[in-house]
């Protein structure tokens, strides 16, 4: 349920070690610096971001369909909330809230929050739908193998953890999805990795087979999220 920063961020634009070039910058930066990391402002513009990734984004838009069509309202103001987290963290749901966090200040882009939104929403989604108890380590299990499978381990994302190569991709593309359950079953309970290995792969079988409500892996840089959400009538029909 816990999301957390897996893939190192330097890569993606984020300055690693700002503090060096404190005394460079000039009064204006300084002043904009302290305006951006002031957790008020930080919150509203986490707000700003995730309301247009609700208007924008297929994939959350897609998302935002099924719950509702699956009977599981979901009203950003109440269900959604921009907070200040651990900065090993980038979102969270909170089941007993049902209340899906994105934390403020981990989510820097549009990206980013799309991504840690289509998440917490599976999970969301499995608690609704499915009556899923977040204090049962198999539905915990279940629910990470689902959102791993779906959103997070395209190709590309596969490559990159040295989960496989382009031989082969349809083999590897499993173990994947298993390294990134276990180490969200483990950022969101007690468990060690053993118990979080045996639980995913108790339920990994089924888990890994159901892609509802998107209906497909989503690949990067693919028509994917479009196509889901010019399909999602049929989610509705199932
Ligand atoms: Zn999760």
């Amino acid at each position: 349920m816990v999301q957390t920063n897996a893939t190192p961020q330097d890569a993606s634009g984020f300055d690693l070690y700002p503090e060096r070039r404190e005394n460079s910058k000039t009064n204006l930066q300084k002043a904009l610096g302290f305006m951006w990391s002031n957790p008020r402002v930080e919150k509203i513009r986490c707000e700003v971001a995730v309301q247009k990734c609700m208007d924008t984004s297929p994939l959350v838009k897609t998302m935002m369909y099924a719950l509702r069509a699956a009977g599981c309202d979901i009203d950003p103001k109440r269900h959604i909330s921009c907070e200040p987290c651990h900065p090993d963290v980038t979102g969270g749901f909170d089941a007993e809230m049902n209340q899906i966090i994105i934390c403020q200040n981990g989510s820097h882009s549009r990206g980013v929050i799309q991504s840690n939104l289509a998440h917490e929403m599976i999970h969301m989604f499995d608690f609704c739908r499915a009556k899923f108890d977040f204090k049962n380590a198999e539905h915990v299990a279940c629910s990470e193998v689902r959102a791993a499978n779906i959103l997070h381990c395209s190709f590309m994302t596969a490559m990159l953890q040295g989960e496989t190569s382009p031989f082969d991709f349809g083999a590897t593309h499993k173990n994947c999805v298993r390294t990134k359950a276990v180490k969200s079953v483990m950022a969101s309970s007690s468990l060690t990795k053993e118990q979080a290995e045996e639980a995913v792969d108790k339920v990994f079988p089924f888990c890994y087979n159901d892609l509802e409500p998107i209906g497909r892996r989503i690949r990067r840089k693919s028509e994917d999220m479009e196509r889901s959400y010019r399909e999602r009538y049929s989610f509705a029909l199932s």
